[in-house]
């Protein structure tokens, strides 16, 4: 088969779908068309792909062949030079119907990979899992850099510094990969979240898990989730977090907010009073931004100074780690790329497959979420 690897076009995405790694497995049975210059923002230069076995090729090419990897998903402007029929992977917003409407009005069989289901088969594939692990490892290093003190406790001839207090807010994939990185740097942690089983998580990394009690059997169902998910909690014990993280937030130098929602938006967690109670020069570094931000005053895409407090508002941290990102990324693409082929390499999209049931957006001109 013919399987195009195109250059991301979206502004500061610097990630690729392939890498040579990937590439090598690749084109010992197919024909892999990388674009020129796709891994260039990723520091993997056109050789690499070359002689891992790849053809370089324009754009065009790329996007017009039968399998198609992507990062993220397709604008109007690719997707024109996608072929009806053709298979996309990649990033594709399974919540944004729009998008998916368009990826069925081109005709393709659009897999979203942010859909593979939580369970053990999938597991190499989960594009969310490789990416916040990273994300959650840069928002600690972000953080470090905007703070004008220390991270660990230092005793020096001229006096001594006190480590700085972390507050991790929602401990899924990036919450623990933050605390991880936090305590290396010698930090003290605090963490937040609403699934009982993390408070053993928290604890086993050294960190102190802040315990926001059940009062009702509906708040301690709610917060079961589901499929690895948290849902919405009931307002009462939003209020009950919220006063609890007030306290805590007044004391923390560095805040990580991680707490996202599937398909909405995300819940509020430092609200605009919190911040004001916050420490001159304490830093807020929000991973939900996209989703609207945990915390109100947080700006898509720019660190803003409010009330004294610096808030990082980057979209996309594992976009700052390209090369690793896009090694795991692209390992993750290659396992999934397994699940569309046969045997004997041809493309075998199985319907009744769980993850295949999961991914599909769209097929045969139907949007299918
Ligand atoms: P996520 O990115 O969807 O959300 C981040 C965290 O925010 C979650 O832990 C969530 O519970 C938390 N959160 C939501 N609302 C909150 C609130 N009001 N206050 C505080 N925290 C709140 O989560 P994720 O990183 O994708 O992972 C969720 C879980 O799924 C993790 O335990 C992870 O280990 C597990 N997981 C399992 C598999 C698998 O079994 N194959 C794969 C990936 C992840």
């Amino acid at each position: 088969m013919k399987i195009g690897v195109p250059a991301e076009t979206r502004p500061a995405e610097t990630r690729v779908a392939a890498t040579p790694e990937t590439v090598k497995k690749l084109a010992a049975r197919h024909q892999v068309l990388v674009q020129s210059g796709a891994g260039a923002a990723a520091s993997i230069p056109d050789d690499a792909f070359a002689a891992a076995g790849a053809t370089l090729v324009g754009a065009a090419e790329a996007l017009g062949a039968e399998i198609v990897l992507k990062v993220r998903s397709p604008d109007a402007a690719e997707l024109a030079q996608v072929r009806p029929g053709a298979v996309v992977i990649g990033m594709l917003n399974p919540f944004d119907t729009a998008n998916i409407a368009a990826l069925a009005a081109a005709n393709v069989s659009a897999f979203a990979l942010e859909a593979v289901p939580r369970i053990t088969r999938a597991q190499s594939m989960d594009v969310l899992s490789s990416q916040a692990n990273i994300a959650g490892y840069k928002a600690v290093l972000v953080a470090a850099n905007t703070y004008q003190r220390f991270m660990p406790m230092l005793m020096t001839a001229a006096g001594t510094v006190k480590a700085a207090r972390v507050l991790i807010m929602g401990v899924g994939v990036a919450g623990l990969q933050a605390i991880a990185t936090a305590k290396r740097l010698g930090a003290v942690i605090e963490a937040s979240d609403v699934r009982p089983p993390v408070k053993e998580q928290v604890e086993s990394l050294g960190a102190k898990f802040i315990d926001v009690p059940f009062l009702t059997d509906e708040e301690k169902e709610i917060a079961q989730g589901s499929g690895g998910y948290a849902r919405p909690m009931p307002a009462d014990w939003m209020r009950r977090q919220a006063e609890l993280v007030h306290e805590r937030a007044r004391l923390a130098d560095i805040i990580i907010t991680t707490a996202l929602i599937p398909g909405r938006k995300a819940p509020v967690l430092i609200s605009e009073d919190t911040v004001r109670a916050m420490k001159p020069g304490a830093v807020i570094v929000d991973l939900a931004v996209e989703q609207g931000g945990n915390c109100p005053l947080s700006v898509l895409g720019e660190t803003v100074v409010r009330h004294g407090v610096h808030i990082v508002g980057e979209p996309n941290l594992a976009c700052l780690v390209a090369a690793d990102a896009s090694a795991l990324y692209a390992r993750n693409v290659l396992d999934f790329l397994k699940l569309v082929l046969d045997k004997d390499d041809r493309l075998a999209i199985d319907r009744e497959d769980e993850i295949i049931k999961a991914t599909l957006v769209a097929h045969a001109g139907a949007a299918l979420k």
